[in-house]
């Protein structure tokens, strides 16, 4: 890793922490959930939590670039003054410094500038999982030019071995990581090594309009997959792959025209690749981030241990 790098991995893993700890203490408390015009439900916790995450970014890379998710107009419509009070005092607390709501609107706003680096963060990956108490991300991916090098996933709801609540970190050339949430030790993951599909377990997404479960049950038929399927919310299924908790995670398309999101991929991308697995598109491609916010150049996406990306490529192609 480059002296930038290995700074900004910290930046992130600090800025995903205090927006994971900011996701469960909205949560506790009983969600806020805000209408999002018909289309994926957004809450006050998204926007807290992209707040946290861009004002370390802001205060640390100003000049960095940032692709995120959410934009402060819309809690501007759908909030009153007390709520905006409410969230800028959370945001304070995880953070242990100040925000005024004209703070907290600045940061969920910052874009930065055309450094080499380009932060891609999902403050709350999987919100519809995040609302039913199931799994969620909180995913910070650090691109260069069209490829991955880096990400950090706080999964508070994911247990992976021991560890109830992981942090899960790392990128190609830099292995992977696990760590508590709530602080402590890393220690290495690697994807498992099963090769056999008779052993092979598969994960998709629980929303059927995120990725159709009949293409995975055809392609677990197919290729003769015995190990089971699952299907989880977030980039939870990327650590889970990236920790041999999975041997394959599937993402078909639903429609024709949807393209992918960079923030839904880019961290959960770097990790399974840091721990040994394979990242492409439904076609075998390399996951293309060079156009911004989507994934123009892909269909779908395949996270594999390697072992049977080949096998699942030819039952899905
Ligand atoms: P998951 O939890 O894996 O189902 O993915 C959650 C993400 O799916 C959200 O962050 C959205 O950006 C993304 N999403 C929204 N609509 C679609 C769609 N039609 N197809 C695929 N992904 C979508
Ligand atoms: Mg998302």
């Amino acid at each position: 890793m480059t002296t930038d790098l290995i700074a900004a991995v910290d930046t992130a893993k600090r800025a995903v922490r205090a927006a994971s700890r900011l996701c469960m203490q909205v949560a506790d408390r009983g969600t806020a959930r805000l209408e999002k015009g018909g289309r994926e439900p957004v809450t006050l916790a998204d926007y807290g939590s992209q707040a946290v995450i861009l004002g370390l970014i802001s205060a640390e890379f100003p000049g960095h670039a940032v692709l995120a998710e959410e934009g402060a107009a819309h809690l501007l419509d759908h909030s009153d003054g007390g709520i905006r009070s409410d969230l800028a005092a959370l945001v304070a607390t995880v953070t242990g410094g100040a925000c005024t709501i004209d703070d907290l609107l600045a940061r969920i706003d910052h874009a930065g500038g055309e450094g080499l680096l380009v932060w891609a963060v999902d403050p709350i990956d999987g919100t519809k999982g995040f609302l039913r108490g199931d799994q969620f991300a909180v995913a910070v991916g650090l691109l260069e030019g069209a490829r991955p090098v880096a990400g950090v996933l706080g999964c508070p709801r994911l247990s992976i071995g021991e560890t109830s609540g992981v942090l899960v970190w790392g990128g190609p050339g830099v292995g992977a990581f696990v760590e508590p949430i709530a602080g402590g030790d890393a220690r290495s993951i690697r994807v498992s090594e099963v090769a056999d599909p008779a052993g092979v377990r598969v994960l998709g997404s629980v929303e059927t309009s995120h990725g159709d479960p009949a293409i995975i049950e055809r392609a677990v038929a197919a290729a003769g997959l015995g190990g089971g399927w699952m299907r989880i919310d977030s980039q939870a299924k990327y650590a889970a792959v990236a920790a041999g908790l999975a041997e394959t995670y599937i993402r078909p398309r639903n429609r024709k025209d949807w393209r992918e999101r960079a923030w839904d991929h880019a961290a959960g991308a770097a990790i399974v690749a840091g721990a040994g697995g394979r990242v492409t598109d439904l076609d075998g491609r390399d996951l293309d981030f060079s156009a911004g916010a989507t994934l123009e150049n892909n269909r779908g996406v395949l996270a594999t241990n390697g072992l049977v990306h080949d096998l699942m490529l030819e039952v899905l192609g």
